[in-house]
């Protein structure tokens, strides 16, 4: 039997890979081999030699020489596949990639180890209507979950609990990556193969809609993949409902454009958005916080960041004087919306945390619209 798969359809989708360990090396070799022509990689992280036994792109050279993954996965994957175009995007998802860039995608593959990561790939993929597949990978289990929006979605499979344990640790905190990476569970190159090979199958199913329309192909979306190496079983289980009342699952739409981009200052940004709108008020609601400054609460002790609110910690971290105190015994200054009365107007968007190509959620008098960067 022939591929069911359109060779010109995976040539010319537009597929993101996050995270690019172990998970993700293998998505991205697949990917390479399918026949894929245009690929963003994103990952914040660079190779360590701990990733050599497991990660079939790197090579203990990358490692000692502290080169970036994304940027030797696109190195390699182009070696294999000439044709191929590779985009590195070396940042970190929860705040480093636009949602105008995700717009553009056809489908997301998720290569995290973590809860936070995935809610955060979901509720890009969910604002945008992209379909995402998430893989996860711990000693010999492998699991494969596809969300496509309006037919189901991660946030909803968490529960109430999950969420509000989540939310609770959203704001501005560089600290969650930290916390969320202790916990990591040793992976295998095995197991990594098993689990990245189900995600691209799943992946290029969501290329051909038809296919799965006229039952050619049926989609795990709704359903989630378990292997489990040690005894060899695997099972595929239902899961549970779209939940109608889950804040996390809207759309973002209509989207309209805006000259504005990472480069134009504060002040420039509000002036074009006021005409392009038509508004004479408006509120920019970026994502992170903006904090200038930290505040010990045992004294009168501050220290000026001018940093978003997920550099903070690392910036502390920098000072002698404030690297041991814990992030409670703080008060940081912060500003959660961009208005008129912003004091930092010369400041980029960029140097706020925005990123390029990001969708801003901004209100006027009127109502709230989101607005695409350029
Ligand atoms: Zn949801």
């Amino acid at each position: 039997m022939n591929s069911p798969f359109c060779a010109d359809r995976i040539a010319s989708a537009n597929i993101m890979v996050v995270g690019c360990g172990a998970l993700g090396n293998e998505v991205l070799k697949n990917l390479a081999l399918m026949g894929a022509g245009h690929v963003w990689a994103v990952d914040f992280d660079r190779v360590e030699t701990g990733n050599l036994s497991r990660s079939v792109l790197f090579r203990k050279e990358d490692a000692l020489e502290g080169r970036f993954k994304v940027e030797v996965a696109a190195e390699r994957l182009r070696g294999m596949n000439p044709t191929i175009e590779v985009t590195p995007v070396r940042g970190d998802i929860a705040f480093d990639v636009g949602l105008g860039l995700i717009r553009k995608m056809d489908v997301v593959i998720g290569c995290v180890d973590n809860r936070w990561a995935r809610y955060c790939i979901n509720r890009l993929c969910m604002r945008a209507g992209v379909p995402w597949v998430d893989g996860g990978i711990s000693y010999l289990e492998g699991t494969v979950r596809v969300f496509i929006p309006g037919k189901n979605c991660y946030a909803c499979q968490l529960g109430p609990e999950g969420l509000k344990d989540l939310a609770r640790r959203m704001p501005c905190s560089g600290i969650i990556r930290r916390d969320e990476q202790a916990g990591k569970a040793p992976t295998s190159s095995i197991i990594a193969s098993v689990t990245g090979a189900v995600q691209v199958q799943e992946a290029l199913k969501l290329l051909h809609p038809e296919l799965l329309e006229s039952g050619e192909l049926t989609s795990l979306c709704g359903r989630m993949f378990c292997f489990e190496g040690e005894h060899m079983t695997t099972k595929v289980v239902s899961l549970a409902a779209y939940d109608d009342d889950c804040p996390v699952h809207d759309r973002w739409e209509p989207v309209r454009p805006t000259e504005v981009t990472a480069e134009t200052t504060v002040q420039e940004a509000l002036e074009v958005l006021k005409k392009e709108l038509g508004a004479s008020k408006i509120t920019i609601h970026p994502g992170d916080c903006f904090v200038d400054r930290v505040i010990r609460k045992d004294g009168d002790a501050s220290l000026e960041v001018m940093l978003p609110g997920r550099n903070v910690a690392e910036r502390l971290g920098k000072e002698p004087e404030w690297r041991g105190i814990p992030f409670s015994g703080l008060y940081q200054h912060e500003y959660r919306e961009i208005d008129d009365s912003f004091p930092y107007r010369s400041l980029t968007l960029g140097q706020l945390g925005i990123p390029e190509k990001e969708v801003l959620l901004v209100s006027t008098g009127s109502g709230e619209e989101y607005i695409e960067m350029k």
